[in-house]
């Protein structure tokens, strides 16, 4: 019987994985080890419960008590903590999602790297702060992983056997998110809960805010580049607000292979699941006749500053990853918090960045965990500090 792990279980990607497990069939079809989550301890155990996995984790120590509660009679292990999430993740099974939020993702993603698993890949943090060494460790043990990030999994498919060699460019859409039209001036005014809607994609609030900010789709360059190692002038984004093309692989000899669906994180999480073949799976149909037009346009940098800084961080290399998702980690927090305007995120991450540049190692991409963790910490105390 396969064995699954969803990290992540309990949020806007893990919700989508566990509804496609339990329509494989569930506990009856699959062996499944590990589900883990935050707070939402109530959730995690209804799923741990529904699939009849092995343990289920929280991220927090001070919840332990209150999942062993929500387990009692049943045959779920409870955990709690940072180790038990990367011990969980180190556990063998067949197929790991990761769909953890933020740099949090890091340490697990590499747990399950480092048993050789196959790793399929939300957690789009993990290669931005870490892109080096996580492809490294991929390949020193064999692990597979699998974009599950909707660009890259279309790229991924849209690629199919081709060798790289032959691609010119590849470019990736962008909704433009909540505040695509909105006139420059209104974004210093722009709320948190404004910012927390997207026109075609339901998501966590983090990845939805990043969406309107386009920090997402700078972290989302970054892990283009990382993953098929594409040099960063053969990236692209394109402004394309209906969602429907995902991401364009132009060859060499002029032709072009787009991937389209209907926006559902179900096509990419399925096609990670069923890889290398194919299923089928709850996505509704694509009618482009119903859909009449797709319309295109050239993202403006200085509407959104991140895509800027995505070009600059691939520029310099070396620990810049680490330090913008870090940073812009933190300016979101503050954000979200009320602490910060919503253009003074991109502020915070470029200062950061600027500090970090004169720092020693700043060069060198770092090739360890605790070299990560520490530019991690640098980058959120530097941006905490350019915004007190
Ligand atoms: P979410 O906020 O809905 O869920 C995040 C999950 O991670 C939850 O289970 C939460 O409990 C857990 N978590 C949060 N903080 C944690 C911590 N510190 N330690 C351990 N676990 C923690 O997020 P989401 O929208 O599902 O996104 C998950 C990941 O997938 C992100 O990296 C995001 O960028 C990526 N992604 C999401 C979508 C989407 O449609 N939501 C699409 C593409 C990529
Ligand atoms: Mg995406």
């Amino acid at each position: 019987m396969r064995s699954v792990t969803i990290l992540g279980a309990t949020g806007s990607v893990g919700e989508s994985a566990f509804d496609l497990l339990v329509r494989a069939g569930g506990a009856g079809a699959l062996r499944t080890v590990a589900l883990t989550g935050g707070r939402n301890i109530a959730r995690l155990a209804q799923m741990a419960r529904t699939l009849r996995a092995e343990v289920a984790v929280t991220a927090h120590e001070d919840e332990l008590p209150a999942l062993r509660a929500a387990l009692a009679g049943s045959d779920v292990a409870a955990a709690a903590g940072v180790a038990a999430l990367v011990e969980a993740a180190a556990r063998p099974a067949d197929w790991t999602l990761s769909a953890i939020v933020g740099a949090a993702g890091l340490a697990p993603g590499l747990a399950v790297l480092e048993r050789g698993g196959t790793l399929a890949l939300a957690n789009k943090e993990t290669l931005v702060a870490a892109g080096r060494l996580v492809m490294a460790t991929a390949t020193r043990t064999g692990a597979r992983i699998l974009p599950v990030d909707s660009e890259h999994s279309a790229i991924f498919q849209a690629l199919g056997n081709d060798d790289l060699a032959s691609v010119a460019r590849v470019t990736i859409t962008a909704s433009g998110g909540a505040f695509r039209d909105w006139p420059m001036e209104r974004l210093a005014r722009a709320t948190v809960a404004e910012a927390s809607t997207h026109p075609n994609w339901a998501m966590g609030q983090r990845i939805t805010i990043d969406s309107a900010s386009m920090f997402n789709k700078a972290l989302e360059v970054i892990e283009a580049h990382e993953f098929f190692d594409l040099a960063p002038d053969k990236i692209a984004v394109l402004i394309h607000p209906e969602s429907i093309v995902h991401a364009l692989v132009a060859h060499i000899d002029g032709g072009v292979i787009a991937h389209l669906g209907a926006p559902d994180m179900r096509h990419a999480i399925g096609y990670a699941l069923n890889w290398p073949a194919r299923a089928p799976l709850p996505v509704a149909a694509l009618d482009l006749a119903a859909q009449g037009s797709l319309s295109f346009a050239a993202p403006s940098e200085e509407r959104w500053p991140a895509l800027r800084l995505a070009r600059e961080v691939m520029a310099s290399g070396g620990a810049a990853g680490t330090v913008l998702n870090a940073a812009k980690e933190e300016a979101l927090d503050q954000f979200i918090a009320g602490r910060l305007t919503f253009p003074a995120m991109a502020d915070a991450v470029e200062a950061a960045l600027a500090a970090a540049a004169g720092q020693a190692g700043f060069a060198d991409s770092p090739t360890d965990l605790d070299t990560v963790l520490h530019w991690d910490a640098y980058a959120r105390r530097i941006a905490a500090k350019a915004l007190s």
